[in-house]
């Protein structure tokens, strides 16, 4: 079956400015780090980009360890691509990364040039492309020159491996040492990537979320539901089909009772702005233009609908904000937390 993309997809998006870039995002993005493996039937992750392309999601994150196994999304993504994104390719970003463990060996992981340039050339071959949109430092390197891994960075888009780089759970300090780096070599860092959401605010109390908007770096909010838990689906147990139940990175311990009564009270409010609570978690992230883009990740394509439904009100009063701030409350589960304390 030929796919032919809804004609009124740019109707249904808001596209945002990416710090001080050229670059135009959209408010939703989908991330390909679960479900994309070979534990999900093909036509459900072919599904799943169609009907984010039909929204207006234009961009489409993936690394290069993402699966399982390791590779496996960006081999589906570029079998995506061809079947159904060959004569849209242009309209897309794509972005992808290099930092976690690939594969064995002294290069496989982390941040040296050896290993970077590597990673991107083998992500390109699994996709099927000539370049990527934006090319990643996945993780800060506590052992490698940081001027190394900006320059392998700089280096990938000056070949022509990528338009543009950026940097993923690195801290405020880090952050402005990359960003000051990748300045001087002329490639600036257009995009960061950290985790957030209502339930780990680990980039307000960083100074990270305020940091980027001070330097003009846009942000991509990974894990915006927090892995599903600002969702309904854990308010009344565990369902069989969920990622806590598939024993993934969404551990049963982080649905603990503090944290289910404060995201029943969240829903209660989601449910006064006549929002899912899903909506709401998006656009709460999103909240005053300090976050470009909230990038969500969905196990079904209606998934993908209710998220991008987010953009039909992005706006909330201090009142809700305040009442919200009653229930947002730092739970355990940034997984990343190890690598911006570095
Ligand atoms: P998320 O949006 O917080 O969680 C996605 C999960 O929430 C889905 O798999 C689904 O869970 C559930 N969900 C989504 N929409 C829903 C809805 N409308 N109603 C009910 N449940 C819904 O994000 P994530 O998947 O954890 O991460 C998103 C992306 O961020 C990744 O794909 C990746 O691109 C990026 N990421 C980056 C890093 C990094 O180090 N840079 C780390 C992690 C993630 P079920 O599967 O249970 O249905």
């Amino acid at each position: 079956m030929t796919y032919t993309p809804a004609e009124n997809r740019y109707e249904k998006m808001t596209y945002r400015r990416c710090g001080k870039s050229g670059l135009k995002l959209p408010a939703v993005s989908l991330g390909l780090w679960h479900n994309f493996g070979h534990d999900t039937p093909h036509d459900t992750k072919q599904a799943i980009c169609r009907t984010a392309f039909d929204h207006g999601i234009t961009h489409f994150d993936l690394a290069n360890n993402y699966g399982p196994p390791p590779g496996s999304a960006e081999h589906a993504f570029g079998s995506i691509l061809k079947e159904d994104f060959q004569n849209h390719r242009d309209e897309l970003i794509i972005s992808s990364k290099a930092g976690y463990h690939m594969w064995e060996g002294p290069y496989g992981e982390w941040g040296s040039r050896k290993y970077m340039i590597a990673s991107c050339d083998q992500s390109l071959k699994r996709m099927g492309l000539d370049y990527v949109d934006i090319f990643y430092s996945h993780r800060f390197d506590p052992e490698t020159p940081l001027e190394e891994t900006m320059g392998a960075l700089d280096y990938i888009v000056r070949s022509g491996r990528a338009l543009y780089a950026g940097i993923s759970s690195y801290n405020t300090e880090r952050t402005k040492e990359a960003v000051a780096i990748l300045n001087d070599l002329g490639t600036p860092c257009v995009i960061h990537q950290p985790s957030y959401n209502m339930l780990n605010r680990w980039v307000e109390k960083d100074g990270l979320k305020d940091t980027l908007q001070d330097l003009g770096v846009g942000s991509i909010a990974f894990t915006p539901l927090a892995q599903g838990m600002l969702t309904k689906k854990y308010l009344g147990g565990i369902p069989e089909d969920s990622r806590a139940a598939q024993g993934k990175s969404l551990a049963t311990s982080m649905l603990t009772d503090h944290a289910l009564g404060n995201i029943r009270k969240l829903n209660e409010i989601a449910e006064g702005r006549g929002q899912t609570l899903a909506q709401m978690a998006i656009a709460w992230v999103l909240r005053g233009g300090g976050i470009t883009t909230a990038l969500i990740g969905a196990s079904k394509p209606s998934q993908v609908v209710d998220c991008a439904g987010a953009v039909g009100n992005l706006e909330f009063t201090a009142d809700e904000l305040a009442e919200i701030d009653k229930y947002a409350d730092d739970e355990a589960i940034n997984l990343w937390a190890k690598s911006s304390e570095t």
